[in-house]
């Protein structure tokens, strides 16, 4: 899972949770809010109900107190008002038909015990109605003269504190989505800012370490990542330094290796030649050994002096107008030598009236016979090698080497172009000097001078093709 998924999911799954956690918070704080001030609620209007009684006891005022019982009665939830004597009995009631009675399981009430406070019985009346009777006791010159009781319906008081707590759950699930939509398109946008340089620094230590080593990481940052990526160019730079030292190294141990080599290699072709005096067809043969691997040492030292050249910026080409013929020619009738020799069948598809190509002919030379080296080497006997040109665009025409041998496996395609690259296995499969994987790292970094691409197309056991475009002349 990438990084930035990783910091989405999280600060995501941080949001949900801090999110659903307030909204029950605020949830349960707002019904127990909602309880208390209904309760609260009830207890004034039993202390109102009480003042009113006092009064209406000490003025002998029955008319403000029925009112004020009838006005009462109307309230949501109020199932009864009743004020009774320090006998239990009846002296006002919302049901008037029972003024006189006794407080008694006959008028549906039970009796409340002569607490001097005021409190709350809870019961579930004839019709199973369940009630909260909230007593107040009236008491006048110090005597206890009266009990002021109200009925609340618990059911009522339920039904109400449902709704307004269904209309406060609305509210919060409301705000709750939007603050969620808010807070994932936030942590998105925070993962992507959060995660870009990272992003930059993985991209940075790839190219580093794919031997780009002019990579330089682009993280500004004034935090840990910020010195990571400080660290990171530091170290590139050191690699650098210390790729140019090895380049001078190896340059210069081939420059002085080559004359040497050169002058080997003559020398011996004028021993086999006789030029030194005669010699027995024994000597002839170690002697052709030796100039063979005198001569593959040159090609390996010219390889690695080429590569040097090539990665210090310091190969020129000098392009000249020509017919892409012209430098198959040469590098065909060198190829065909060791094609014959495998009995591999050697041939070019020109089309007629192919365009002029702007090219530098030895360097083009170079990397065709570089390619048809490559193709007899890794063809089996009898196979076939065909060289063909293709009109591919306005400014471009495409040189392809195809062969019929060993084939790359896909997952290496690439990195054959890579200096000594060469694919697993093949080593073993092939008679002769082994090469040394440096061959088409010239070739790649050859056709690019020219403003070309290379690539290949291959398939295990049926033959590869490398494909290069060249420029077209344009007068
Ligand atoms: P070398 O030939 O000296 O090993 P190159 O850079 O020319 O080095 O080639 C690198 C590798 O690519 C070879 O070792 C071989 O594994 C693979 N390769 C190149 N050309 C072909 C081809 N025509 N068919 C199959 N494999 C090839």
């Amino acid at each position: 899972m990438r990084l930035r998924t990783k910091f989405s999911l999280f600060s995501s799954t941080l949001i949900i949770i801090v999110i659903a956690g307030v909204s029950i918070f605020l949830f349960i704080a707002e019904k127990r809010l909602l309880i208390k001030e209904m309760k609260e609620k009830q207890v004034t209007m039993v202390k109102g109900f009480g003042q009113v009684s006092k009064e209406s006891l000490i003025s002998k005022d029955q008319i403000s107190l029925i009112n004020y019982v009838r006005t009462i009665k109307e309230e949501r939830g109020v199932v009864y008002l009743v004020l009774v004597d320090s006998q239990n009995k009846i002296m006002a009631h919302s049901d008037m038909s029972l003024l006189g009675s006794a407080i008694g399981d006959s008028v549906g009430l039970k009796a409340q015990e002569p607490y001097q406070d005021i409190i709350t019985q809870m019961y579930r009346d004839t019709k199973n109605v369940e009630i909260a009777d909230i007593a107040l006791p009236i008491v006048i010159s110090n005597e206890r003269v009266a009990t002021a009781r109200i009925g609340f319906s618990q059911d009522v008081l339920n039904e109400i504190i449902k709704k307004i707590l269904d209309q406060t759950r609305n509210r919060i699930f409301g705000v709750a989505g939007v603050a969620l939509l808010f807070g994932l398109i936030g942590s998105f946008i925070m993962s992507q800012i959060m995660t870009r340089p990272i992003k930059k620094m993985v991209e940075g230590a790839r190219q580093i370490g794919q031997g780009k080593l002019n990579t330089v990481i682009n993280v500004k940052s004034k935090d840990e990542l910020g010195e990571l990526a400080d660290d990171l160019n530091l170290m590139a730079n050191q690699l650098k330094e210390l790729d140019h030292m090895k380049q001078d190294f190896v340059s210069s141990v081939t420059h002085e290796l080559r004359s040497p080599m050169t002058s080997i290699g003559m020398n011996l072709d004028l021993f086999i030649e006789g030029s030194y005096g005669p010699l027995n067809d024994e000597q002839k043969n170690t002697l052709r050994v030796m100039r063979d691997n005198a001569s593959r040492l040159g090609r390996f030292i010219n390889d690695l002096l080429d590569v040097a050249k090539l990665e210090r910026g310091k190969m020129e080409i000098s392009p000249v107008p020509m017919a892409v013929n012209s430098a198959i020619e040469g590098p065909m009738q060198l190829a065909k030598v060791q094609a014959d020799a495998k009995k591999i069948a050697l041939t070019a598809e020109i089309p007629e009236g192919i365009s002029q190509v702007y090219i530098d002919s030895d360097r083009i030379q170079q990397v065709i016979t570089n390619l048809l080296s490559n193709a007899v080497k890794f063809t089996p006997e009898g196979g076939k090698i065909t060289i063909k040109i293709k009109d591919t665009s306005d400014s471009f025409i495409q040189v392809s080497v195809c062969d019929t041998g060993m084939g790359i496996p896909k997952d290496q395609i690439e990195k054959v172009f890579e200096k000594f690259e060469q694919v697993k296995g093949t080593r073993e499969q092939i008679k002769g000097p082994k090469g040394t994987g440096l061959g088409l790292a010239i070739v790649k970094a050859l056709v690019e001078l020219h403003g070309g691409k290379i690539w290949a197309e291959s398939e295990l056991k049926k033959g590869s093709s490398f494909n290069f475009t060249l420029p077209k002349y344009k007068t």
